[in-house]
């Protein structure tokens, strides 16, 4: 159990914003971390790419019709890494043996199935794809809890919670925990002026650069919604212990209140590769690439309440929490919809939450025992978005 030994890394979702910036720590540390497994969707040519640069054991493509062109474009680079394809090789890759850490970073629901196997295999689970826990939150922790699997959360706000609370204190003594958002490109809108956006509008974050998909969530506020799921689940808090501040500069990345009166935060500059730096490392600190945050330049750090009005996601988020079983698989997947329909042009940017709204109240929430049933929650909540999305129009 020497942390100092070299830490063999899977990056799945490598070719992806926090796949990429993981690399770059891994990259400046070659003496501890070396990434084995790189795992990516279905651009080859990124892929290929990072395998030049990385060196890794294995390489996988979801996309198994691209698997000749991994293959080829491996041999061709003059490299000895193995090709893989599918959704089978990721969870077999994620759980075996040339890995003892996986950075879970595909996009979506998408990511549930490797990230469930990483945990049942003990790994050191850096979690970044939020909706697998918004999806399955109770079978993903009870599973890394049967395993040991250490899940270190990379999601901004639950690292900050992670950094201040390392010890998972007792619960009791936890007051709330406070999550911040930086209220996305519209803060300040009405209702009237979202009707328009366009989603180049929708995924230029102010402040983070991210994949399209988190970016359109930001925009909606959902993102924050996801968030407070995953942070009931995180951390163990019910959610009238889980409030939202919104803090435009994003440098507070999130807060936890304990009941002497104490606010611990974590404070930094809007780079996701501190998260991943301090899941490699931990318990130790190691170089991120980072600037240092320089509080007499930013000068000023903002807190203002979120407006529920002109972004109804964050209620929906907290309304399926509450509701409990299914709902929140409900709520991710017809979010991944109705995302993917604005994102393509198909509906407006007010159909998110409408269509996020209108599949929670067709699918009654049911007791989510297994993972089948939430499963089926989320395939029946995708065919009803799709059908209700088809209806929509543009502006509507
Ligand atoms: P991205 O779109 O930039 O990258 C997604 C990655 O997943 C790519 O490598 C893509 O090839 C891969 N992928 C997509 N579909 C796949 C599939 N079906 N099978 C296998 N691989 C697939 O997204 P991102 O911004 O890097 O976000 C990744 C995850 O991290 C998301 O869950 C997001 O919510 C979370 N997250 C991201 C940030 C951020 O700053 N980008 C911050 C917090 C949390
Ligand atoms: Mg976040």
């Amino acid at each position: 159990n020497d942390s100092t030994a070299l830490r063999n890394v899977a990056v799945l979702g490598a070719t992806g914003s926090i796949g990429t910036s993981a690399l770059d720590v891994i990259a400046r540390h070659p003496d501890r971390l070396r990434a084995t497994v790189l795992a990516g969707g279905s651009n080859v040519d990124a892929l290929l790419a990072l395998c030049v640069r990385h060196r890794p054991t294995h390489a996988v493509i979801a996309e198994t019709s691209r698997y000749a062109a991994l293959r080829d474009g491996l041999s061709a680079a003059g490299l000895d890494t193995q090709a893989h394809a599918g959704n089978e090789a990721i969870d077999a890759l994620a759980a075996g043996d040339d890995c003892d850490t996986v950075i879970a970073a595909i996009v979506g629901a998408a990511g549930l199935s490797s990230t469930l196997a990483a945990a049942r295999a003990g790994k050191r689970l850096l979690l970044a794809n939020k909706e697998s826990l918004v999806l399955a939150g109770e079978l993903l922790m009870r599973a890394a809890r049967e395993s040991g699997a250490r899940i270190i959360p990379i999601d901004s706000e639950h690292n900050a919670i992670f950094q201040c609370l390392p010890d998972e204190a007792n619960r009791e003594t936890l007051r709330r925990i406070v999550l911040t958002a930086s209220g996305g490109p519209f803060r300040g809108w009405c209702r009237e002026d979202l009707a328009a956006v366009t989603p180049a509008q929708a995924v230029a974050h102010p402040r983070w650069s991210m994949g399209p998909k988190i970016s359109a969530d930001s925009a909606t506020l959902m993102n924050k919604g996801l968030e407070v799921i995953e942070a009931h689940h995180l951390f163990g808090m019910p959610p009238d212990r889980i409030e939202v501040l919104v803090h435009p500069q994003s440098l507070v990345h999130s807060l936890v209140e304990f009941v002497d009166g104490s606010t611990l935060a974590q404070l930094g500059l809007p780079d996701m590769r501190t998260a991943l730096a301090v899941g490699l490392a931990w318990p130790q600190r190691i170089e991120s690439g980072v600037e240092r945050l320089d509080l007499l330049t930013q000068r000023r750090l903002d807190f203002e309440a979120p407006d529920l009005d002109a972004f109804p996601c964050l209620a929906l988020a907290f309304r399926a929490l509450r509701a409990g079983g299914t709902a929140p698989a409900v709520l991710n997947a017809a979010n991944e919809i109705a995302v993917s329909a604005f994102l393509q042009g198909r509906v407006g940017f007010l159909a998110i939450p409408a269509l996020v709204e209108e599949v929670l109240a067709a699918l009654p929430p049911q007791t989510a025992d297994t993972l089948d049933t939430l499963l089926d929650a989320d395939a029946q909540a995708r065919r009803i978005a799709s059908k209700v999305a088809a209806t929509m129009t543009i502006g509507a």
